[in-house]
């Protein structure tokens, strides 16, 4: 089969319309949602009622079951639009359902893939700790069992959609004497008791993201809410694959967004009687923005196709979440260069992106932790 690198004519229809969306119901709420760091809830549903929020779940639970790469083109386009909307997005779909769709039972699927598709609830995944990111088998939170119910008992942070989440997928030990293994997790509801507060952190970037900190002293959750037992955990984790994937796409949406801005600025600014485009610095700059930009892209598609056709997609997808998280850092910091002063100002995004970009290094495992396993897959 020869290799086709263009989209689909449904595949173009779905990147016309979340562009179209993203214009006219998302960049207005932008401005509010990050001076004010507060993300818009009012557009989950709209998401919902669209379709965005099912595009990788089965017609059963109301998703629209589309292949990995039109996933990646909604996140391009989202985080062209917005990283810190983009990411609340891929957080509630690519890590609170994707676990549940995979793992959750009849019930479990009934009671939060449906409303979650519709956007009428919002979910959050807990992993990181205060005293464990990358090193997941070192977390502290426990949860034990007592007669129909689990405690729960222990302090969750840098959790995306932490304060506004109806739900959040928590892990935690239920074996302590078992590194790793003894790990289960766990869907929390918000109202559950104990579940007793949740911090909301502030940020250099992504400021219209929910970020929290989510402490549970004795929180007690029934025990049909325990979602993936001991021994799953490792398992459970690998099914995130996707979620990187989607992360790096929404990188190239971003470095998308300063690309274009410095290109239009680089034509109507003038400097010595000419547009700054016309210098070959700026030019040269530019057009190695482009071509980052789209090297980062076929990596993103590649590692989509790879994903999406059930082959091994583990060293792609971390290669293009690593790629793209170095090319929306140098595009963003070369966009504020092209705009020069106006790039430090506040007046224009490009400042804005060059903050929100630092985060594509950091979540969804660290650029540091994307070598090791990249590595790891090379056999060395
Ligand atoms: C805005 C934001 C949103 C987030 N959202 C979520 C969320 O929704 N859910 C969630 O669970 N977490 C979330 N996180 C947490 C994120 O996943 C972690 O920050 C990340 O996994 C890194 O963990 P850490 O911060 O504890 O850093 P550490 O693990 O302490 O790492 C510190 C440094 O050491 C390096 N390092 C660690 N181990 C190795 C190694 N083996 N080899 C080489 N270098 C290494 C890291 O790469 C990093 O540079 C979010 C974080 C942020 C900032």
């Amino acid at each position: 089969m020869p290799i086709d690198f263009e989209l689909t004519d449904e595949q173009q229809m779905f990147k016309d319309t979340i562009r179209d969306f993203g214009e006219n119901e998302i960049t207005p709420l932008v401005e509010d949602a990050e001076n004010n760091e507060k993300f818009p809830v009012e557009l989950f549903p709209k998401l919902g009622e669209m379709g965005f929020l099912g595009i990788a779940f089965p017609e059963e639970y109301g998703g629209v079951d589309l292949d990995k790469i039109t996933e990646c083109i909604f996140a391009e386009e989202m985080g062209r639009i917005n990283a810190g909307i983009a990411m609340c997005v891929n957080a509630h779909t690519s890590l609170s359902m994707v676990p549940i769709l995979k793992f959750g039972n009849d019930a479990q699927k009934e009671k939060y893939l449906l409303p979650g598709i519709e956007g009428k609830i919002i979910g959050a995944l807990g992993l990181t700790e205060p005293d464990a990111g990358s090193d997941a088998r070192s977390i502290r939170a426990t949860a034990v069992k007592k007669g129909d119910k689990y405690i729960i008992n222990g302090t969750k942070t840098w959790i995306t959609n932490g304060t506004m989440c109806d739900y959040v997928i928590v892990a935690a030990y239920t074996d302590k004497s078992k590194k790793g293994t003894g790990i289960s997790l766990f869907v929390i509801d918000a109202d559950a008791p104990g579940f007793t507060e949740k911090n909301k952190i502030h940020k250099l970037g992504h400021r219209s993201a929910d970020t929290a900190e989510l402490v549970f002293v004795n929180c007690e959750i029934p025990e049909e809410n325990l979602l993936v037992g001991e021994g799953g955990f490792t398992g459970a984790m690998a099914t995130l694959l996707g979620a990187r994937i989607t992360h790096a796409a929404k990188s190239v949406g971003l470095a998308q967004a300063a690309f274009e801005f410095a290109l239009n600025y680089s034509k109507e600014r003038e400097a010595f009687g000419r547009p700054i485009s016309k210098f070959q610095a700026i030019s040269f700059k530019l057009a190695q923005m482009a071509v980052k930009i789209e090297t980062a892209r076929l990596l993103v598609y590649k590692a989509a196709w790879l994903y999406s056709n059930d082959k091994k997609a583990l060293k792609e997808a971390s290669m293009a979440k690593l790629y793209a998280a170095d090319v929306v850092q140098d595009v963003c910091t070369e966009a504020v260069q092209v705009l020069g002063g106006y790039g430090y100002g506040v007046e224009f995004p490009v400042e804005r992106y060059y903050r929100d970009a630092k985060l594509a290094s950091i979540t969804e495992g660290t650029s540091e932790i994307q070598h090791v396993v990249i590595a790891r897959e090379l056999g060395i």
